[in-house]
């Protein structure tokens, strides 16, 4: 069965791309193929682990009716502007329309080198590319926007990284479209407004369709887009997740996650807490992500002034209203989702969740742990949330004034576990069955995290080793991009 694409990137955004070819590989083969999302997709299964199914999602070769290009993109890195990134390594291959009616990129990242390379080798490896499938699954299944992982396939050859030669891989991901705040900042930087427009105009279809032809759309856009990363960064907080490499070209016009390179979750409450290799100042760590959504949000600002209003002044006014709205905006979300967190129906009052972290300053208390330890200890029984802290003294008298906004303690408990994960990847976890697949070729360790990630609200039996932290002893991660 060939699959319907429908290739509106390459159609309407002339200018906005580069097309490619795929450039063939030694020995393509399907690692991992997410059977579920591609029946979601309205893709037979069966068909993708045909030869030549294999040959599109390793970026081995392209069916027909694909037309693989590499986009352009501007962006932020670390704060610093590159004028030109583009998809160096990767290129969407064409559009599907799922059975739902919702459009999907199908994009390929490892296939090879594009004009947009630079330096680089165009080259992805296993470990990365299980790391994306794995915490993409994780985080749809926590609730979160983000990309899909449809496959993982090895290409046969040997790629050289930091610790020598490893798989060479492909992942195969979907996403609402990979429209960037980089992909505005390209055409905004050289003064190309028309290209903005375009883009902002084809962006506003896809995702906002409601606002097409509207007067006022761009500074409507601008708010629609700020309110979902403001909702999405919400739920990051909400389940330690720090993504590590928020810069412009990685923030999604659509609000999902994407670019899964340095992520990893949080264990002991730190707002510092840092993972990537490359992240010195600390840009990135888990408490700056929301002022780092703010800064995001007013690069795209920037872009859309010359659209939003003639006169620039009047246009700066609005835009700086409109962020400062995503900053009111964020803060009720991340209230929102501390407040479920904690067991509340309606809201809670802030100074509970703010008490809550000062109790947490300096305890080594490891954050998914505490909201499993919390249904017990409003009902009573403090005794294994207490034992998550160095020095509990603090928390008999936050909880009783929990108890008293929460009710019902049995009720509360229960909303409590359908919100609060069990199984998150693990940082020690994910290095584990990372490193059994692309040392070992032993993809068992990955097949069962991934299993219990994949229904993280579960508790299963005998699976205790997956519900805590790293042991003591264990070396502190860092990750790659
Ligand atoms: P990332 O850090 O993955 O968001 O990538 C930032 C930019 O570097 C993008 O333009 C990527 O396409 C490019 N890039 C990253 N790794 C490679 C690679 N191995 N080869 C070519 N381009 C790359
Ligand atoms: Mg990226
Ligand atoms: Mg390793």
């Amino acid at each position: 069965m060939p699959i319907a694409f429908d290739n509106s990137y390459a159609r309407d955004l002339t200018g906005a791309y580069v097309s490619v070819a795929p450039q063939g590989w030694p020995d393509p083969q399907l690692v991992l193929l997410n059977t579920a999302w591609a029946k979601h997709l309205g893709l037979d299964a069966a068909d993708l682990q045909t030869a030549e199914g294999v040959a599109m999602l390793s970026g081995h070769a392209a069916p027909k009716a694909a037309q693989p290009i590499a986009q352009a993109y501007a962006g932020h890195q670390f704060g610093g502007f590159s004028p030109q990134l583009g998809d160096g390594r990767a290129y969407l291959l064409g559009e599907i329309v799922a059975p739902d009616g919702l459009r999907h990129d199908l994009h390929l990242k490892g296939s090879g080198r594009t004009p947009f390379a630079r330096g680089g080798d165009g080259r992805a490896v296993l470990g990365p590319v299980l790391r994306e499938y794995l915490v993409s699954e994780a985080m749809a299944a926590l609730g979160i926007p983000t990309t899909r992982a449809l496959a993982a396939c090895t290409t046969g050859d040997r790629v050289l990284r930091q610790h020598g030669l490893e798989p060479g891989a492909v992942l195969a991901r979907t996403a609402a479209s990979h429209l960037r705040v980089g992909t505005l900042q390209f055409f905004a930087a050289r003064g190309q407004t028309d290209m903005v427009a375009r883009l902002a105009d084809y962006a506003i279809a896809r995702h906002d369709p409601d606002l097409v032809g509207q007067d006022g759309r761009y500074l409507a856009f601008l708010k629609r887009v700020g309110a979902r990363q403001a909702q999405l960064v919400a739920q990051w907080m909400g389940v330690g997740f720090v993504h590590g490499v928020m810069n412009t070209d990685n923030c999604t016009l659509s609000g999902e996650t994407i670019d899964y390179g340095p992520c990893a979750f949080m264990e002991r409450f730190d707002p510092a807490t840092v993972f990537s290799s490359i992240d010195y100042g600390g840009r990135y760590a888990y408490g700056n992500q929301p002022g780092i959504l703010l800064w995001n949000m007013s690069r795209l600002a920037e872009t859309l002034l010359p659209l939003i209003d003639p006169d620039q002044e009047r246009a700066i006014a609005l835009a700086t209203d409109a962020v400062e709205a995503i900053q009111e905006q964020y803060r009720a979300e991340w209230l929102a989702v501390f407040a479920r967190k904690l067991g509340f129906e309606g809201g809670c009052d802030a100074a509970l969740v703010e008490d809550m972290q000062t109790l947490w300053q300096g305890q080594g208390v490891d954050f998914t742990s505490f909201f499993q330890a919390l249904p017990d200890a409003v009902m009573g029984d403090e005794a294994t949330l207490a034992a998550l802290f160095t020095d509990p003294s603090g928390l008999p008298d936050w909880l009783a004034r929990l108890r008293i906004g929460l009710g019902n303690p049995d009720i509360a408990a229960q909303r409590m576990r359908a919100v609060n994960p069990v199984y998150i990847p693990r940082n020690h976890l994910v290095e584990h069955a990372l490193d059994a697949a692309s040392e070992h070729g032993d993809m068992d360790p990955f097949l069962s995290l991934l299993q219990h990630v994949q229904q993280p609200f579960t508790k299963c039996a005998g699976s205790e080793a997956f519900a805590g932290p790293a042991p003591v002893d264990a070396p502190t991660v860092v990750t790659f991009c």
